[in-house]
């Protein structure tokens, strides 16, 4: 490797050279979804921004255990930890039980997640699995007196733990300005100061979602799940944590204060975030309704784009901008992004097909080269995808005798590209697309084969057969002077 992976790191605001705690091995935890409803784009974005970094490390050969959460207790309606629960809201609205709701929702999740090629995390711990867990970190944090207990819930005291450590490193903000910008809850809560956060709250009579614990029968705040999964699974300092922007503050900063507040310890060496994807220039969010379902998009059933994207044309969409900047959507930019996708497909389709030639016209170390920088560079996906157009180029030029491509370049640029476009940007070949019909396309080649066999040993009873009776079920076949073509009904 020429060059050493450097990551941005959102604690510091820098690029930072990146050095494991252990060599060899990678520990990295993700904020995983709220599981009341459907993923939209833009969640399916930031995972897929890990996904990269996940696939990144692994191809630089990094053990990496990678473990996602699901949310499935304690993430309520807003940040000031008032209204329902998420989940418990959603289940009252259809009449249905919490978990089912998590259950249905969970299940999407994959399977979206799954469609689009995502790798599975190594663990995927759920906040109603550690409830035992939450439990003994509010314990620890009450014994460090970095929390107080009113009426049954136990909140972290902000305050107090700023005397002698720094919240709102993460975020660039001060304690003085949250206080001055923080709502005021008059009435609503039991909190000392608004700025202060749940970490237990006590259960309304009326609330479902609930266990014993020794302030009360409630439940855990949302912050508190990934302290105790993060530290569960991968220690009480580990290499990268994950999320999207808008977790930055309170989420990530408040975990911070109870890891620290427990361990002394700073927990995360590397904080990485992805930014938002949007549509109509505003962020895509499921309480605002401005969002797209993926699902919508690789149906075509949604009244914004005229036609269907597939889910590695969108997979690709999303990889073509950097995972720090903000990304927007439109029928223009999936287009373009189709037209692409397709370019880099046949080039790589081709490859196999080139003639060898005697020479190797292509600086291939300098290219390798280049695109590791790309990825080494914060994971720059967009620079990696320009590289590989240029090796898309010039397998076109070997096509069309412009250039030429002898053996030993063939086999190691079939490598690098596998490795680019397969293991580490994870995309499909457009007839392996999951959920896309790639199978009827190669059954169709394979009749239309046998039936130029057929004509080519003058055996037209049978070819003609094959013809009429693809046109009975819908396929309708055209001769012309480049072989045959076919459109379905
Ligand atoms: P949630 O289920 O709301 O907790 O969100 C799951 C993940 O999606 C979090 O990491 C969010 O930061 C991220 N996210 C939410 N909205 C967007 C968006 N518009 N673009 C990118 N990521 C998002
Ligand atoms: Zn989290």
């Amino acid at each position: 490797m020429d060059s050493q992976l450097h990551v941005y790191n959102s604690l510091s605001g820098k690029k930072e050279p990146f050095t494991p705690i252990t060599p060899g091995y990678v520990g990295m935890y993700v904020c995983g979804p709220t599981v009341y409803s459907n993923v939209h784009l833009g969640n399916c974005r930031t995972f897929i921004s890990f996904d990269i970094v996940y696939r990144y490390l692994r191809y630089l050969d990094y053990k990496v255990r990678y473990v996602r959460n699901i949310t499935d207790a304690g993430h309520l309606e807003n940040d000031e930890d008032v209204g329902e629960d998420r989940i418990a809201k959603k289940a009252r609205l259809e009449k249905i039980e919490p978990m089912e709701v998590v259950q249905r929702y969970t299940v999407d999740f994959h399977n979206t997640l799954a469609l689009l090629n995502n790798l599975p995390p190594s663990i995927e711990p759920t906040a109603t699995g550690h409830i035992i867990e939450q439990i003994e970190i509010i314990k620890k944090i009450l014994d460090a007196g970095f929390a107080y207990e009113v009426n049954g819930s136990v909140y972290f005291d902000v305050l107090r733990f700023n005397k002698d450590h720094q919240y709102g490193k993460l975020s660039g903000r001060n304690v003085e300005d949250l206080i001055h910008n923080t709502r005021s809850l008059e009435g609503q809560s039991d909190k000392k100061n608004p700025q202060d956060f749940a970490l237990w709250k006590k259960a309304e009579p009326q609330h479902i979602m609930r266990w014993p614990a020794p302030w009360s029968d409630g439940f855990p705040g949302w912050h508190l799940e990934c302290t105790a999964m993060s530290t569960k699974y991968l220690g009480e300092q580990f290499d990268i944590h994950g999320g999207g922007m808008d977790l930055k503050f309170p989420h990530h900063e408040c975990e911070i204060a109870q890891a620290e507040a427990t361990t002394k310890k700073s927990p995360v060496n590397y904080w990485i975030h992805a930014n938002m994807l949007t549509l109509n220039g505003k962020k895509m969010a499921k309480s605002t309704g401005n969002n797209i379902l993926p699902n919508e998009i690789f149906t075509g059933d949604n009244t914004l784009f005229s036609k269907s994207y597939a889910p590695s044309i969108v997979r690709f969409f999303i990889l073509q901008a950097h995972y720090r900047s903000i990304l927007d959507i439109s029928e223009k930019a999936l287009a373009a992004s189709e037209k692409g996708y397709h370019r880099l497909m046949d080039a790589y389709q081709l490859l196999d097909r080139l003639p060898i030639g005697e020479t190797g016209d292509f600086d291939q170390q300098q290219w390798l080269k280049l695109c590791h920088q790309a990825m080494n560079d914060d994971f720059n996906t967009p620079v990696l995808i320009a590289h590989l157009f240029d090796a898309a180029k010039y397998i076109n030029s070997v096509k069309n005798g412009l250039q030429s491509m002898d053996a030993k370049q063939k086999k190691s640029l079939t490598k690098y590209l596998n490795a680019f476009l397969f293991d580490v940007l994870g995309l499909e070949l457009p007839t392996q697309e999951k959920g896309s019909d790639g199978k009827l396309e190669q059954t169709i080649d394979l009749l239309l084969n046998l039936r130029e066999e057929a004509r080519l040993n003058k055996d037209f009873d049978l070819s003609d057969n094959i013809r009429d009776r693809l046109q009975d079920i819908g396929v309708q076949l055209k001769d012309t002077p480049e072989g045959t073509a076919y459109t379905i009904e």
